[in-house]
């Protein structure tokens, strides 16, 4: 009895002691995938008016245009694969107890390189949800590539890309918030830090974490004093990021 009470209380002790990572990612995780990001020139963002395809005004105005929109990014995000970075980070679960994946992403890519952890801030283009009132009450999986008009949630409203539009609120921030404010490390990858309220979560982590960010023009971005900045892609920089740290690991 005494026995198992003493491996209880180590198996206890190595959880208490198991570090929790937390990567917060942006566009440019999915950048080396052949997603185009948000700012950079060539970037999405320079085709269309964030106005017309990604608000609740142009869901109002035209919603079919906005249905387009979104069709043609999930058809895009369905012909793409994951990248090295996006297996670098599933790969971190075999060395860390708890590792959260928080992107701002709608793709899929993190999942499909096998993280089990994913929290989608600004919803998941392979979801819909009601267009109607309580819209984050329910999220269907979406067949394919194609939303239609003609396709109804329950209550008869059509349903819209599971996606957070500028402007509205995000269902996920406490939740990711709490995530970061209880993590041993922190890497930022691929995000300019200009969307809010998205950008501002990196301010919560613990004094004490480590805080990395990983973007090849770091030094373009207004990164907290307290980061630790890698000017490189997100696969290079993450793998990178990982040796050091398993060769740290293999040191002490
Ligand atoms: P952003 O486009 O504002 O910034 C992208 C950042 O990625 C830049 O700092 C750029 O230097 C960096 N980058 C470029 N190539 C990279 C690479 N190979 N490796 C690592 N970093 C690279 O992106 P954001 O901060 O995420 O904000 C954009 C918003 O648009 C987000 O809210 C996101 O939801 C949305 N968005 C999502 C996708 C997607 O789901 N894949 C694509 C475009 C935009």
């Amino acid at each position: 009895m005494k026995n198992l009470e003493f491996r209880l209380e180590s198996y206890f002790c190595m959880y208490l002691q198991g570090m929790k990572i937390v990567i917060f990612s942006g566009a440019g995780m999915s950048a080396e995938s052949g997603v185009s990001t948000f700012r950079d020139s060539g970037g999405l963002w320079e085709k269309y008016s964030i106005e017309e395809v990604a608000t609740p005004q142009a869901w109002k105005r035209n919603p079919s245009l906005v249905q387009t929109f979104y069709n043609e990014r999930r058809k895009q995000i369905l012909e793409v694969e994951p990248n090295a970075g996006h297996r670098v980070i599933a790969e971190m679960e075999d060395f860390f107890e708890q590792v959260v994946v928080i992107t701002q992403n709608i793709d899929d890519l993190h999942e499909r390189a096998g993280s089990t952890a994913v929290m989608h801030l600004h919803g998941n283009i392979r979801m819909a949800k009601s267009s109607g009132p309580n819209s984050e009450k329910a999220y269907y999986p979406i067949e394919g590539w194609e939303l239609k008009m003609e396709d109804r949630c329950p209550d008869g409203y059509p349903l819209r890309p599971h996606v957070v539009w500028f402007g509205e609120e995000v269902p996920m921030l406490e939740r990711a918030q709490e995530e970061i404010e209880n993590c041993d490390k922190l890497i930022v990858v691929g995000s300019s830090l200009q969307v809010y309220p998205a950008a501002g979560l990196i301010h919560c982590a613990p004094r004490e974490a480590e805080k990395v960010i990983i973007d090849p023009n770091v030094h373009e971005l207004m990164v907290p004093g307290d980061f630790i900045s890698i000017n490189k892609g997100a696969g290079e920089g993450l793998a990178l990021w990982l040796s050091k740290y398993r060769e740290g690991e293999n040191e002490e």
